[in-house]
């Protein structure tokens, strides 16, 4: 303890006399004054700031006021208030500590989250020079092991929003099924085989060793190229008798799918069925052909291809189309849809399939007997495009018409509804467009256009036969779906 009153500033001379007003005991006010001013706090830092020798003045005497009154006396309403914080003063310590606490840790994961989405924990110095990180984007995995099929990624890229792809995986494999990271389940009990693909893309860019045409084109001019993998994907339904999708058929459901499977295996006519449950069946393997297109054109920026069984992938929903066929239960349901949706994803990744490349029968298929499309017409209108990932693509011109002048019916006209797609409108304007550039007639073109195709399919058509007698394999390979007229001619 101090010597008493050495020194005491008088504002804390004057502040114990103020305070000591409350004591009405003589004696105990006495002995307030004396303790209270023997323990006159001198702080150098205090001296200098003036709020804050004001505060430890006052913190000196309530120390000591509180002891001389009592608990139950009465106070006046400063002293009360002062009396009661000092009693309450380590709760309150407490409390604002952890409140201090907690903003700051709030606060500083903010700032972290902030620092972090700039970018600055990506910085780092070296030589006096801020360097940005490198940010590496992982390339999609195929799905398949093979090491070959990921050679081709350029096609890979879509550069449409919304439409990219993502990562899918095989995650797992039995003797029953195949599951896939995207959630879908390939079931591979009716899977069988027929020959693997191999086919002939017709090139629109020269080879660089000049290989003379083996007939003679006048307008469409493609060089043919030896392709063994598919580039796309050709949606069909089964056309088959529906029961109602109903719980109480649920036996009599199964067994007509399993019955419709069956038969699709005999026939070898899809690589992938989709049932009415959902249900992905693997029929055809994938890298073999299967009997689902027959004659048939379509073409990407690349080149043109006919006949597509070898180069494109048949998925066939069990359905029955018409064209007003619409999503509901008893029609196309949705669990068929998404596991549509699932599928595509799967064989896009694996083999590197554009969006334009998945495409419908009924927007391939022709007679070339009468260079007329719609010959098949399942899917020629009506097919969810955007929920199975893809882009609308009847909006695509049809390259029969473009490449090889082929041209619509009014039958096939009436068996889409009435209206055409947006895509056959663009393709008859393009193809005008080309007979005035090359000074002919439409007619002219389109019928110099229609000769030019029948010498590629001959072509085509006689490789094939060729391919066969060459492995022996005496499976006739045609277009094994019974077509669907709804308008005869
Ligand atoms: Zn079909």
């Amino acid at each position: 303890m101090r010597p008493s009153l050495e020194h005491p500033d008088p504002t804390y001379t004057r502040l114990v006399e103020h305070y000591s007003s409350f004591i009405t005991v003589p004696s105990e006010k006495l002995k307030f004054l004396r303790t209270t001013l023997s323990k006159y706090p001198n702080s150098p830092l205090a001296d200098r700031v003036a709020w804050l020798k004001q505060l430890t003045f006052r913190k000196a005497i309530l120390e000591e006021l509180v002891q001389v009154l009592p608990a139950d006396s009465p106070k006046p309403r400063e002293v009360a208030l002062i009396y009661w914080l000092y009693r309450v003063r380590y709760p309150v310590f407490l409390t604002s500590t952890l409140t201090i606490a907690m903003v700051a840790l709030v606060l500083g994961q903010w700032l972290y989250q902030n620092a972090r989405q700039t970018g600055i924990f990506s910085l780092r110095l070296e030589s006096g020079e801020i360097i940005p990180k490198i940010v590496v984007v992982p390339s999609p995995v195929p799905v398949s092991t093979d090491k070959s099929s990921n050679s081709n990624t350029a096609s890979n890229s879509d550069p449409i929003e919304g439409f990219a792809l993502e990562d899918v995986w095989l995650v797992e494999k039995t003797a029953e099924f195949e599951q896939y990271s995207n959630g879908a389940r390939i079931l591979t009990k009716y899977e069988v085989e027929t020959e693997p693909r191999n086919f002939f893309a017709l090139s629109r860019k020269a080879p660089k060793e000049k290989i003379p045409l083996p007939f003679d084109a006048q307008q469409a001019i493609f060089y043919p190229e030896e392709k063994t993998k598919p580039v796309g994907i050709l949606y069909h339904v089964t056309q088959s008798d529906l029961l109602p999708f109903e719980p109480t058929y649920n036996s009599r459901l199964k067994g007509k799918s399993s019955h419709l499977i069956e038969y699709v295996k005999e026939e070898k006519l899809y690589n992938y069925v989709i049932d009415r449950f959902g249900q992905i069946h693997r029929v055809v393997k994938d890298d073999h052909y299967a009997n689902h297109s027959g004659n048939s054109i379509w073409a990407d920026e690349k080149a043109v291809y006919v006949r597509l069984n070898h180069s494109f992938i048949g998925v066939a929903f069990e359905g029955n189309w018409s064209s007003n066929i619409k999503l509901n239960p008893d029609d196309i349901n949705e669990a068929q849809i998404y596991s549509c949706k699932l599928l595509t994803q799967i064989l896009r990744n694996k083999y590197k399939i554009k969006a334009t490349n998945c495409i419908t029968h009924g927007q391939v298929s022709i007679n070339p007997s009468d260079y007329l499309i719609g010959f098949h017409l399942d899917w020629a209108i009506g097919f969810p495009y955007t929920s199975c990932g893809l882009r609308d693509n009847y909006n695509e011109l049809p390259p029969s018409i473009t490449e090889f002048g082929f041209k619509y019916d009014r039958g096939f006209q009436n068996s889409i509804g009435g209206k055409l797609w947006p895509g056959i409108e663009l393709a008859e304007a393009r193809l005008k467009a080309r007979a005035k550039d090359s000074e002919m007639t439409l007619e002219e073109l389109r019928k110099q256009l229609n000769k030019d195709f029948t010498l590629y399919l001959n072509w085509i058509n006689k490789m094939r036969d060729l391919r066969k007698a060459n492995s022996g394999n005496s499976e006739e390979e045609t277009d094994k779906e019974k077509p669907l007229k709804l308008f005869g001619d």
